[in-house]
């Protein structure tokens, strides 16, 4: 952790330095002989909230409690002295660090490692943006050379409407920096032709909302490597239930926890997990070895993108059956697609566990069910699983499509996913309505495509609503 040059250590505090260092040591310990070692499904079932934990600290608690406090109190000046210069884990105050945050974060840095060699870390922001604004911001900075600088990254063109204006709006036409729209993110040399001395990082989401885009994550990550970059994905879709980039060499995923992971909708939740020792090349040396922790205690300590503790265990909370839920959300939203490719009302089923679409072989290579492998219900063989976003057009145009979203029952019309009630939208006029039709071109969202993201409902009442709806088109 970055700490101030001219920190005096006191002996006192040098007495809760050895103090923690020995809790430090215990935890690690305690991740790497017991934690790593566990399944997926025990690792989001308790994290690092152990028996012992609680019994000690939290009156025997054995859900993790939710610390609405704005600040930690000290024993006296010598341990609030290590804890303010971070020479001692510390959550002083709750725009930083808090213990309910702290548990969400380790349960994700832990599950999108899981498989990882390496040690990877978390932080935890206000919303899926704050996690994409977290993870790109200290590769934008200037360095010592000019403030003139010109600096951009790479980003695939097909990704979430918040994303797009994010990268377009704020980062390119308010600040210019330079957004390079991979238009084709399956082919490796426009990803290389576009890379120069100025790039920072390169940019992909997989599967794409609503697009279904898909990109060799390893074969990127590589490319991004051999020029001493760094690759960020944004896998919401998948979850890490389904796709873990940092088994594949990215650096730095970011997930909207207001997705899948909660698929609960109680709120609105960001993550940014990191691998320790990311590739990078910016000389901050506290940056790469820790990004998450990095970002964490110091950016957002500033800009104060922070999450709130009581979301911070809602997310938890349902996390810990994230597993499960993908499969079925999967096995359900395969079932649609497969009714829907069939209906004579439709045109242009995008779902990537289709096995006629462009992109199923590619997305087949790295979407799996984690540790289905263990399942005895699939014979000890791995299952492919593509999770619950789909889309597909109503033949005839915008208006046809209108009239089949507006003849919708029970699946509701909304701007959201990752539920597990069925949700629709139509992205033209909804989550990518202020990127206009030259955006929406490049991201490829015609007006009459719709977006489903099928909830845990029986797939026979999904598409019992969908038939309804269709038969209805005026
Ligand atoms: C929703 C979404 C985001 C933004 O997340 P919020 O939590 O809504 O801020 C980012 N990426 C993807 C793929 C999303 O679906």
């Amino acid at each position: 952790m970055a700490t101030p040059q001219d920190v005096v250590v006191t002996p006192g505090m040098q007495q809760y330095i050895d103090h923690n260092n020995a809790y430090l040591a215990k935890r690690d310990r305690y991740i790497r002989e017991v934690v790593k070692k566990w399944k997926f499904d025990t690792i989001a079932v308790h994290g690092l909230y152990t028996v012992e934990d609680a019994i000690e600290d939290y009156q025997g608690a054995i859900i993790e409690p939710i610390f609405m406090s704005s600040s930690q109190a000290y024993r006296d000046s010598d341990e609030m002295a290590a804890a303010l210069a971070y020479l001692i884990p510390t959550w002083c105050y709750s725009r930083i660090a808090n213990p309910s945050t702290y548990y969400l974060e380790w349960t994700l840095a832990l599950l999108e490692g899981y498989g990882f060699g390496g040690e990877t870390t978390a932080c935890s922001t206000s919303s899926g943006m704050a996690a994409i604004m977290t993870a790109v911001q200290p590769f934008l900075v200037h360095t010592h050379k000019s403030v003139h600088e010109p600096r951009n990254f790479l980003a695939v063109a097909q990704c979430y409407g918040g994303t797009f204006q994010q990268f377009n709006v704020r980062l390119a036409e308010e600040r210019g920096i330079e957004c390079r729209w991979i238009e084709d993110p399956t082919n490796l040399d426009e990803w290389a032709r576009k890379i120069d001395e100025n790039t920072r990082f390169l940019y992909g989401e997989l599967p794409s909302n609503p697009g279904q885009g898909f990109f060799d994550v390893a074969k990127v990550a590589e490319l991004a490597h051999a020029h001493k970059l760094p690759l960020i994905c944004d896998t919401t879709v998948a979850t890490p239930a389904l796709l873990r980039p940092i088994c594949h060499g990215a650096d730095i995923v970011v997930q909207s926890a207001t997705k899948s992971l909660t698929t609960s909708g109680f709120g609105v939740c960001g993550m940014v997990i990191a691998r320790k020792n990311l590739v990078s090349n910016l000389p901050n040396d506290a940056m790469k070895s820790d990004f998450a922790s990095y970002v964490k205690y110091l950016p957002n300590r500033d800009f104060g993108p922070n999450l709130h503790p009581m979301q911070a265990i809602m997310t938890l909370n349902d996390v810990r059956t994230l597993r499960s839920k993908m499969d079925l959300l999967s096995q359900n939203t395969m079932k649609v697609a497969q009714w829907l490719e069939k209906h004579p009302r439709v045109e242009q089923v995008e779902y990537l566990g289709l096995p006629n679409h462009p992109r199923h072989e590619l997305a087949s290579k790295y979407m799996w069910l984690v540790d289905s492998e263990h399942d005895a219900c699939y014979g000890g063989k791995r299952v492919n699983r593509y999770g619950h976003l789909m889309s597909f057009c109503v033949k005839g145009g915008a208006d046809k499509a209108r009239s089949f979203f507006d003849n919708l029952q029970r699946i509701w019309r909304a701007t959201d996913l990752g539920r597990i009630k069925s949700v629709a939208t139509i992205p033209a006029i909804s989550t990518h309505q202020q990127q206009g039709e030259s955006g929406r071109k490049l991201a490829g969202i015609p007006p009459n495509m719709v977006r489903l993201c099928v909830g845990g409902e029986h797939a026979d009442d999904t598409i019992g609503d969908l038939d309804q709806a269709l038969s209805r088109v005026k």
